[in-house]
C-alpha cells in the first residue's frame, strides 16, 4: 500500500464522519480502520492512525503515537504535539468517542457480568462500563457486610454514616440502604408517572446511583423508571444515533434542546443517558458544572 491509500482512505471516512455527524455506520468504520491500523507496521499506516485516534478524540493515544513516530525536528509535528499533549494531559483517553457495540459484543458484556457475579441491576445493566462500579485486583472490603469484595461502588450514597466501600450484593440486596438508613438517589429527583412504590424502593434502595455535576435526577417513561446507560454529549448522541430521539421530549423547551445538542461529554453542560425499559425510547437529563 502507498501512503495515499492509508490517507485516501482516512479522507474517505472523515468526509462520512463529518457530512452524517457521526452517525452510527461512519464511528464504526472509523473503529474498524483504527484496528486495521494498529495492526500494521508501516510508519505511513501509523501516521494516519495519529489522525484517527485525534478524530475520536484518544487525545492521549494520539500524542503519545506522534512522540513516538514523529519528526521533531519539524515545526508543524511540534506544534501539533504542543497542542495534543494539553488535551492529552485534560482528558486522556476519557472522553473518547464509544464505539456503538453490537448486540453481540453487548451480550459479550452481559456474560463478563455474570462472571464477575456482579448482580442485575434492571436501573443501572452496566454499571462497570458507567463507573459505578470499578474493580480492584488487591480487593477492599466492604463496610456493610465486611467481606472482601473485587468490585465496589464509587457514585453517591446518602447516609449520615461515612461509608467507604460498598460490595454490589449489598447494594442489590438493600442490605446497605437498610443497614446505613441511606439511599443511592433522591425520592423527590425523579420523574413523576411511576405509580408503583415498589419501583421507587428498588430503585433508590437497591440500585447504583450515577454521578451528577448537580442533584442526579432520574428519568422515567411508560410509567417505569429508565435504565441509566451512562454520560454523553451530543457527540456520543448521535453515535449512537439517538440525538433526535432525547430532543422529541416535552421536558425541555426550545433553548434547552440546543443547549442538548451542543453539550460535550465532560463540558460544562453534560448530559446524562437513559433508556425506557418499555418502549426503548432514549431519554437524557443534563445539568452544569
Ligand atoms: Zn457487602
Ligand atoms: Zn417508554
Amino acid at each position: 500500500m502507498a501512503m495515499n491509500e492509508y490517507l485516501k482512505q482516512y479522507i474517505e471516512l472523515q468526509k462520512k464522519f463529518r457530512e452524517t455527524e457521526g452517525n452510527p455506520d461512519s464511528v464504526r468504520a472509523l473503529y474498524d480502520f483504527k484496528e486495521e491500523l494498529e495492526q500494521c507496521e508501516d510508519k505511513r499506516a501509523k501516521e494516519v492512525l495519529v489522525d484517527v485516534y485525534d478524530l475520536l478524540d484518544y487525545k492521549k493515544s494520539a500524542y503519545d503515537l506522534l512522540c513516538q513516530i514523529g519528526d521533531c525536528a519539524d515545526r508543524k509535528t511540534l506544534k501539533r504535539l504542543g497542542t495534543l499533549k494539553d488535551y492529552a494531559g485534560n482528558w486522556g483517553d476519557h472522553y473518547a468517542l464509544p464505539k456503538p457495540k453490537t448486540s453481540e459484543e453487548k451480550q459479550k458484556e452481559k456474560e463478563r457480568q455474570v462472571q464477575l457475579g456482579l448482580p442485575a441491576f434492571r436501573y443501572h445493566p452496566n454499571p462497570l462500563e458507567t463507573g459505578a462500579f470499578v474493580e480492584s485486583a488487591e480487593g477492599v472490603i466492604c463496610d456493610c457486610c465486611g467481606k472482601s469484595t473485587h468490585i465496589y461502588y464509587t457514585g453517591p450514597f446518602f447516609s449520615v454514616e461515612d461509608i467507604e466501600y460498598l460490595c454490589p450484593e449489598c447494594i442489590a440486596s438493600g442490605e446497605a440502604a437498610r443497614k446505613f438508613g441511606g439511599s443511592f438517589q433522591d425520592d423527590y429527583s425523579v420523574d413523576d408517572g411511576v405509580d408503583d412504590p415498589e419501583k421507587l424502593d428498588e430503585l433508590i434502595h437497591r440500585t447504583p446511583g450515577y454521578c451528577g455535576w448537580q442533584q442526579e435526577y432520574w428519568r422515567a417513561h411508560c410509567g417505569d423508571y429508565c435504565a441509566f446507560l451512562g454520560y454523553v454529549g451530543a457527540r456520543e448522541l448521535r453515535a449512537l444515533g439517538a440525538l433526535e430521539e432525547v430532543l422529541d421530549d416535552s421536558l425541555w423547551d426550545q433553548e434547552q434542546k440546543e443547549m442538548i445538542r451542543e453539550s460535550v461529554n465532560g463540558g460544562h453542560l453534560q448530559c446524562y443517558l437513559f433508556q425506557c425499559l418499555h418502549c426503548g425510547k432514549h431519554l437524557v437529563w443534563m445539568d452544569f458544572d
